[in-house]
């Protein structure tokens, strides 16, 4: 039987090979990146023997570059990087406050986006965030590189769309253009340090007159995947996004969750509770997309 090891590879070749050449065999190999997730994992679900990839070496996956057009944020990056970069969280406020409540300061210390999104959970805080920001995972592979929208990437509990022997590089996303903001709410049952009962992300485009030209609205902890929720985005396009429309697409939200009742709420409160949130934060988007 293999045995426990490590490896930090410097570059995306030698990563991908490591991963390749495991798989090719039948033998576990397991991408790092901040470890939160995966070394809990590690001492209570799964014990397997297996090597451990430590992408954090490899420069293009800590790289976070603001360009003219679009961002790109390395899935070595942790949370309280984005946190400290004020160019990135005027930009994107919504996903910085995603990134934000992730566990604590320690905790952001090592987090990344990347592994929020790859450990695939249906409450991970920065997915819905992602996917209303149209981000999109940069993936590379035994086969080159390749680039999936966020909202595809989930494909189950705990299961995401990467192939044997790829990995994520990173996520690029759209610069947010004029009349364009973005915010996300989740709620907990404490104050803090807890797994999302629900969870919205909406972006907002307004024009100068005020009204949405263009919403992408994402919800979370209410189904198996996060999940996109265009009726509640039509339901804000064409609007000032007033109480009658963000009433609208809380109902849609409620409408589209599937949630599961579980010791932190039942099915009808999760439905309700992610309205309430899609509103709340569509609201917060309004207000900053129209400031800028
Ligand atoms: C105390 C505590 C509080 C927490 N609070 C929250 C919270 O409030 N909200 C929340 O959403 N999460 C929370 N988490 C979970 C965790 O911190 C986040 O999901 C975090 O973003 C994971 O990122 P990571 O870099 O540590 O991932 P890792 O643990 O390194 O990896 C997670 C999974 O993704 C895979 N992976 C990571 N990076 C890649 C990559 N680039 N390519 C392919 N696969 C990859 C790993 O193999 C592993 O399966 C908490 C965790 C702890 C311990």
């Amino acid at each position: 039987m293999a045995g426990f090891a490590y490896v930090a590879p410097s570059s995306i070749d030698e990563a991908v090979a490591v991963l390749a050449e495991h798989a090719g065999q039948g033998l576990k190999a397991q991408v790092i990146a901040g470890g939160t997730d995966l070394l809990v994992q590690m001492r209570s679900l799964n014990k397997a023997a297996r090597t451990i990839v430590d992408i954090k070496k490899i420069g293009e996956t800590g790289r976070l570059e603001i360009g003219a057009d679009e961002t790109f944020i390395g899935a070595g990056v942790c949370c309280a990087a984005l946190h400290e970069n004020e160019e990135l969280k005027a930009l994107f406020p919504g996903l910085v406050e995603a990134a934000d409540l992730i566990g604590s300061t320690q905790i952001q210390g090592r987090a990344t986006l990347g592994g929020n999104l790859c450990n695939a959970s249906p409450a991970g805080d920065t997915i819905p965030a992602m996917m209303a920001d149209a981000g999109v995972c940069v993936i590379a592979g035994p086969g080159g590189r390749r680039e999936l929208p966020v909202e595809d990437f989930v494909v189950g509990v705990g299961r995401n769309a990467l192939q044997d022997g790829e990995f994520l590089v990173g996520l690029r996303f759209p610069n947010p253009g004029a009349g364009t903001a973005d915010a996300y709410l989740r709620f907990i049952p404490r104050t803090e340090m807890d797994i999302a009962v629900a969870g919205a992300g909406v972006r907002l485009t307004l024009d100068s007159d005020g009204t949405c030209t263009d919403a992408r609205v994402a919800i979370g902890a209410v189904a198996p995947t996060p999940i996109m929720v265009p009726a509640a985005a039509n339901a804000l396009v064409g609007s000032k996004v007033d109480a009658g429309a963000l009433d609208a697409a809380a109902a849609a939200c409620s409408e589209a969750a599937s949630p599961i009742t579980d010791k932190r709420g039942t099915v009808e409160y999760r439905r309700r509770v992610v309205g309430v949130l899609c509103k709340r934060a569509g609201a917060i988007a309004r207000d900053r997309a129209g400031g800028r």
